[in-house]
């Protein structure tokens, strides 16, 4: 128990699985813990303090599946694990068995497939304060993916919504809102010891970073080893992010948009999952962090829709591409289990596997029109340059022998025999003929003892304490025991052990065959373990080159399946531009155009959406259930898709690139969160209202639905000025608010939209499409009628409905009461410089115009008193 609470004080934070014989067993307080997460029961042994020590244990070979259950329930994991036998500790003459912590299981530093999920990342993410701002780093042990961004002081949240990481380290003075955040201490010196760590001289030739971000990086690498019981992961060069333009989102935007997790509903109800058509797990997550990270740069979002389109264009090179990755296995996981030595031969089979799948893949892209392949004239296009890139990546795939090296079928474990393929290893195959000689030899001797001992049926088995002993029946053991027979030397029985129904023996022959068999297979297993050593060295070496291999396997995956979305679904290629366009021929929702296929219901109805300048607000009224939610995500999701290198679910698709995207529910009737939902609305919505600009595209839920009608139709009515004339966004405001639609005369890009809705044997039937407009009614009990409400409620309901209605009309009419729709204060202004300034619009001139408007601007400057 000393050991115990040893190795608990170092780790009180984690569950301690202590390993007795074959258990990993836990203790007091863990074995409750553990016992309730895993249904196990407790039992007891020993006592302290006088009481019994309650207890739970798992058998050690099946740890791995109660590891992943209590990782995702949240736990971290202490290995303690016997560094010896006990026979060693009996030479050291030491009260019991020598034990270690050997390594700490969290969900930021798992490397075990078991205990990952193939097609996400396993960020372990951690954050300093540096100045104003932070420095943050994030690797993933699994694969040795390693980056590091500096942000300012209101860019945190929307760094840690976009990275999504398992587990998050924060530094001194950084306060995180997340659960599993654990406070950490920044190692002293930290660009010397990440160098260090990362076995490099100096950190100038990865990049420029901040402080912050190398101190980060630090205290990631040195957690991520001291995880790993102090063995350093191998991991990729730290890659500074800060020139790499990302569309912006904060976590409120990828909440409500659900890009790669769903709120409400399945796990597939997610943009993600929605558009996922990859075959591989490392596609998978390249295309998470794809659609996690829509970039902003026109040329590398074209560069990738260059790459779809070619795909799309070529079916026969596509599904030969699509062949090669299917099954294709992990490489990049693989290579971080073989550098932490915890690997079994099927990583290594995964090298070879990998490097073969490469050369396929580069075969698939590499087939002549018309030459062979047979591809159709379209294919005939030039290799775009990702595709080319990638090409080059796989053709220059390492030779690292291990189709000559490894065997046709592998044992699971590294410690089994049977890794290395005969023919190999001239040695090794010389201490197998040994070993299996020594195995004929067992069956000789089983012949010679039966006949000198004549007993037919004797039976030569094996032991794993004894080993092999020759049996016979009890009955004719008896006459065995009491005459012995005359035998040649070495072949007298000798007496082993009496059981019910056999009695076991050996003879000095065999206790010697006995010896040789097992001295051959230990030297067989020795050497095979030192020709698994030397491969082991071998693909560590080509570490770099494998990593490229298998990140241009992923991102092939993510282009090919992007090419057969598009060709199974109808997408479009959109047009990006430099410019404030939107424009949305036939656009449709992904997620619930699948999910309405799915039902075989009625189909989805395609819409179109037209933010030209001049038109860039578009408001949107219709009735509950109408479709405004659905019409203002699909727009958003178009941006995230087409940014994100995508094709994008529509006929036609004019696209401006879009800085910062910005999507609000207003508050809904959640209220497990305890906070009021009403305060969550507005603190989001302010902050669109802060960093929102020309560039940005905005859509609005409801916002102002969570408080009393007049306050909430006020906000409603401030926010969609101030998007109007200050913000200046591409932006959807959706609203059951039909008020708003009396500001559309005033604010002249404002453009009035409905969703369609039409009236049938007085029931409510929605259209599902968007017509411009204004929905002249709510539909409200309509749509309590299609609810199910009682026609007694109803009818209750209609007449005061009536009687609001008529009170109404004798009042002012709400335009000229409110002085939200007073006439704006006169803007005219005496200047006439003022005034040419007023009238500018940058973003509808032509770079031509601009030059003229500065003419202008410069003539009409004031000559300067004297
Ligand atoms: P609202 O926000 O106006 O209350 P939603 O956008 O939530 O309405 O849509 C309600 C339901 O209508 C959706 O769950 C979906 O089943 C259906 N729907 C919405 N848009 C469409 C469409 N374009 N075509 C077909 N069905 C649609
Ligand atoms: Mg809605």
């Amino acid at each position: 128990m000393a050991q115990w609470f040893a190795a608990k004080a170092a780790h009180p934070d984690a569950l301690l699985f202590f390993r007795m014989g074959d258990f990993y067993e836990m203790f007091f307080e863990d074995a409750h813990a553990v016992a309730e997460a895993l249904d196990l029961a407790v039992a007891h042994r020993g006592e302290h303090g006088g009481k019994p020590i309650p207890m739970a244990g798992v058998p050690h070979h099946a740890a791995e599946a109660y590891l992943a259950r209590l990782i995702r329930r949240g736990f971290r994991v202490a290995i303690c694990d016997q560094m010896e036998s006990l026979e060693e500790s009996k030479k050291r003459r030491a009260p019991t068995i020598r034990r270690e912590v050997v390594r700490l299981i969290t969900p930021g530093t798992v490397t075990e497939e078991a205990l990952l999920d193939g097609g996400r990342p396993a960020w372990l993410m951690a954050v300093v304060a540096d100045g104003e701002g932070f420095g943050a780093a994030w690797l993933d042990v699994s694969t040795g993916a390693f980056c590091t961004e500096a942000v300012g002081a209101d860019g945190l949240g929307a760094l840690l919504a976009r990275i999504d990481p398992a587990e998050v380290l924060a530094g001194p003075g950084v306060v995180l809102a997340r659960e599993d955040a654990r406070p950490a201490i920044p190692p002293s010196a930290p660009a010397a010891h990440l160098a260090r760590l990362l076995g490099v001289a100096t950190l100038d030739g990865f990049g420029s970073f901040s402080e912050g971000e190398i101190a980060a990086a630090a205290m990631a690498a040195d957690y991520a080893a001291a995880s790993q019981g102090g063995r350093m992961p191998r991991l990729l060069p730290p890659d500074p992010q800060g020139g790499q333009e990302v569309l912006a989102m904060d976590a409120a935007t990828r909440k409500s948009l659900e890009i790669t997790h769903s709120e409400r509903g399945t796990p597939r109800d997610c943009l993600l999952a929605a558009v996922d058509r990859t075959l591989t797990a490392a596609g998978a997550r390249e295309l998470a962090g794809r659609l996690a990270s829509p970039l902003t740069s026109l040329a590398a979002i074209e560069a990738r829709h260059d790459a779809v389109a070619w795909l799309l264009a070529a079916p026969p090179a596509r599904r030969l591409l699509r062949e090669a990755l299917k099954g294709a296995p992990d490489m990049a996981r693989a290579i971080g289990r073989i550098a932490l030595d915890r690997f079994s031969p099927r990583d290594l089979a995964a090298i070879r596997d990998g490097i073969g799948r490469a050369g396929q893949a580069e075969a698939a892209l590499s087939q002549r029109p018309g030459i062979g392949g047979g591809l159709d004239p379209e294919g005939a296009a030039p290799l775009p340059a990702l595709l080319a890139a990638a090409r080059g990546r796989l053709g220059a795939a390492p030779d690292l022998g291990l189709d000559a090296a490894l065997a046709a079928t592998l044992p699971p474990r590294l410690d089994d025999p049977g890794s290395i393929a005969p023919g190999y290893d001239g040695e090794l195959d010389a201490l197998r003929r040994l070993r299996d000689d020594a195995r004929g030899a067992i069956a000789a001797m089983q012949m010679d003892l039966a006949q000198a001992w004549g007993i037919a049926s004797l039976k030569i088995r094996h032991h794993q304490q004894f080993g092999y002993l020759a049996e016979a029946p009890a009955a004719v053991a008896e006459t065995l025991l009491r005459a012995p027979p005359k035998t040649a030397e070495g072949y007298a029985p000798i007496h082993r052990q009496t059981m019910a129904s056999a009695v076991r023996f050996t003879c000095t022959a065999l206790a010697a065959l006995d010896r040789r068999l097992s001295e051959a297979g230990a030297e067989a297993a020795r050497r095979e373990a030192l020709v698994l050593r030397a491969l082991r060295e071998r693909v560590l070496a080509a570490a770099e080159p494998i990593w490229a291999l298998a990140a241009a396997l992923a991102a092939l995956d993510v282009e090919a399946a992007a090419a057969e979305m598009a060709a199974a679904r109808g997408w479009c290629r959109p047009v990006m531009t430099g410019r404030t366009d939107f424009c949305v021929l036939g656009g449709r929702h992904p997620v619930v155009e699948a999910a309405l296929a799915r039902a075989k219901g009625p189909a989805f109805v395609p819409n179109d959406c037209d933010l030209s300048p001049g038109r860039r607000l578009c408001l949107l009224t219709g009735p509950n259930m109408a479709g405004k939610s659905t019409y203002l995500r699909q727009n958003a999701l178009i941006v995230v898709l087409a940014q994100a290198g995508m094709f994008v679910p529509a006929t036609e698709a004019r696209l401006g690139i879009v800085d910062r995207l910005f999507s609000r529910v207003g508050a809904a009737d959640d209220l497990a969160g305890g906070r009021s939902t009403f305060m969550v609305e507005m603190t989001e919505t302010a902050a669109i209202l802060h960093q929102a600009g020309p560039r940005s595209f905005v859509v609005l839920d409801e916002v102002g639905r969570g408080t009393a009608t007049w306050d909430g139709l006020a906000i409603a009515w401030a926010v969609l000025e101030a998007l109007h004339d200050r913000i200046r966004a591409r932006a959807i405001f959706a609203t059951h608010f039909h008020e708003l639609t009396a500001l559309a005369g005033r604010l002249p890009e404002l453009a009035p939209a409905a969703m369609q809705v039409r009236e049938h044997r007085g029931q409510v039937v929605f259209q599902h499409s968007v017509a411009p407009g204004a929905a002249e009614r709510s539909w409200g009990l309509h749509v309590a009628r299609l609810a199910g409400v009682p026609r007694a409620t109803l009818a209750r309901a209609e007449s005061v409905l009536k009687a609001l209605e008529q009170r109404a009309r004798g009042l002012t009419p709400l335009a000229e009461e409110l002085p939200l729709f007073a006439p704006p204060p006169p803007t005219a202004s005496p200047d006439p410089l003022l005034a040419a300034l007023d009238a500018l619009d940058p973003d509808t001139l032509a770079p031509r115009e601009a030059l003229e408007a500065i003419y202008t601007l410069k003539a009409l400057r004031p000559t300067p008193v004297p």
